[in-house]
């Protein structure tokens, strides 16, 4: 099997940032497991599906119809859902509120499995999530979990969205990712937390390439 790097960690943690950097850095591929429950969660809203309605969302999960589009040279990737270029909402917090109520659901997270496992190809994957090295990739050799304080993970928010024009309040954002932490941390199926054997790296003060640097020193071991 492929081998895997699994980073796992709340939202604004600079997973993101971090996950795409590795991949390249190595030329591995890279799972975005948020983006899919995102997506299911755009599917769930468009279709007006109930949010406790399992069945209905799961079923929404097995066949989701999302086609990622590569973009020119240092053109982002259009992500298409049933065909309907939702790149720009794909991001937002009100996308993220969704992924995190559809993301409760077991039949959901179970129907996910298989379409993020197909990723761990060779050369290697790294794998950006909540429950990448616990649920996941439960025998990745790298396993990391990101974290960051509250308020700072606010603020990177806050400067992603501000940058690509959204208007948004630091305050309001502190508040959802708060609510989106409680959610994530507190269900019952593959709640956010570290594994076992993962390595903690408090992002909080540190920049990119020292995280960066820390995480291939993991890999290097
Ligand atoms: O990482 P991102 O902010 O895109 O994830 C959006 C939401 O999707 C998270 O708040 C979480 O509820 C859910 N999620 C999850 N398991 C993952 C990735 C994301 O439950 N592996």
């Amino acid at each position: 099997a492929a081998p895997v790097i699994a980073i796992d960690g709340p939202s604004g943690s600079g997973k993101g940032t971090l996950c795409q950097k590795l991949a390249r850095h190595l030329g591995w591929h890279l799972l975005d497991s948020g983006a899919l429950y995102r997506l299911v969660g755009m599917a769930a809203d468009k279709h007006g599906c109930a949010f406790d309605d399992e069945a209905a969302i799961a079923i929404l999960a097995a066949n989701l119809d999302v086609e990622f589009v590569a973009g020119e040279a240092g053109e982002p990737t259009l992500v298409l859902l049933e065909g309907e270029d939702v790149s720009g909402d794909l991001r937002t917090e009100a996308t993220g509120m969704l992924a995190s109520k559809v993301a409760v659901l077991p039949a959901v997270r179970s129907a996910l499995l298989g379409r993020q496992r197909d990723f761990a190809k060779a050369p290697g994957l790294v794998a950006d999530g909540r429950d990448m090295g616990t649920v996941v990739f439960t025998t990745a050799p790298v396993k990391i979990f990101l974290t960051a304080s509250a308020e700072e993970r606010a603020e990177r928010r806050y400067n992603q969205l501000k940058s690509s024009g959204d208007d948004v309040n630091l305050a309001t954002l502190l508040g959802e990712i708060r609510a989106r932490d409680k959610r994530d941390s507190e269900r019952e199926l593959a709640p956010l937390k570290p594994a076992d054997d993962a390595v903690h790296i408090d992002s909080s003060g540190l920049g990119i390439e020292e995280v960066f640097n820390r995480v291939l020193t993991e890999v290097n071991a």
